[in-house]
């Protein structure tokens, strides 16, 4: 296989306190790829995917971006990768509740660089995709939480990210809105080709992504 890995942890440790959360993490995701992060509360899920996202920094180890060590990177340079190549998704949506669905996902597109008029076309190609075009001029606060989630969704793909990282996306919906906002999340990582790495306490939703990892005595463990 001569592609590269969208993200690939070697050997991460991470401890806080008495506490070893991590210890030598190793996990590789390729492009195109949902993985499903099953463990109880408290096993380091959270702590994981912020170290993916760079957003906490290893106590040993080394976390790859798209192929790009991260350790040796500047604050400039890990905000650039982070904002360029990486989506989150959080349990809550973190809208910004007095923009539009459609100001929303072309606000970090524009951070990134990109005029209005172009982050605004593809905020609402995003939108179109999601089924979420009625819904363009809509706050936050007049979206069901479904709806929220998707536009959140849409957020972070906007940038094109080779990594999505997703911290129980679907934790705070009921299950027919969860299934929903899962398949919308599969739809587009096939057709985006991002990566995705997708922490849940929902068997269902594990069972249907293409594999399924755990964390045990600090390790990354596949299961079935
Ligand atoms: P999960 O997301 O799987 O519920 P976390 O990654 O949030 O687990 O937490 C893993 C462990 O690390 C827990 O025991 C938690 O209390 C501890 N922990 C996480 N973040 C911190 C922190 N900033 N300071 C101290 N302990 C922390
Ligand atoms: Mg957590």
């Amino acid at each position: 296989m001569s592609e590269t890995p969208a993200l690939y942890l070697d050997n991460l440790s991470r401890r806080y306190g008495e506490i070893e959360v991590l210890a030598g993490a190793q996990l590789t995701l390729w492009p195109g790829e949902a993985v499903a992060l099953v463990a109880p509360s408290g096993a380091g899920k959270s702590t994981l995917l912020h170290l993916a996202g760079l957003l906490e920094t290893p106590d040993a180890g080394e976390v790859y971006i798209a192929g790009q060590p991260t350790r040796a990177l500047a604050d400039n340079a890990r905000t650039a990768l982070r904002r360029h190549h990486i989506g989150f998704v959080y349990q809550f949506h973190h809208l910004l509740p007095e923009f539009s669905a459609q100001e929303n996902i072309a606000l970090p597109q524009m951070i990134a660089g990109l005029g209005r008029a172009e982050a605004s076309a593809r905020a609402r190609e995003l939108l179109a995709y999601l089924g979420l075009e009625a819904r363009a001029r809509h706050r936050p606060a007049e979206l069901s939480g479904g709806e929220q989630q998707r536009v959140a969704i849409a957020r972070a793909l906007a940038n094109a990210p080779r990594l999505l990282l997703a911290d129980e996306p679907t934790g705070n919906l009921d299950p027919k809105t969860a299934d929903h906002v899962f398949a919308t999340l599969s739809a587009l990582v096939k057709a985006s080709r991002v990566a995705a790495l997708i922490a849940t306490h929902n068997m269902d939703l594990a069972a249907r992504m293409d594999r399924r990892v755990t964390i045990r005595e600090g390790q990354v463990v596949e299961f079935d």
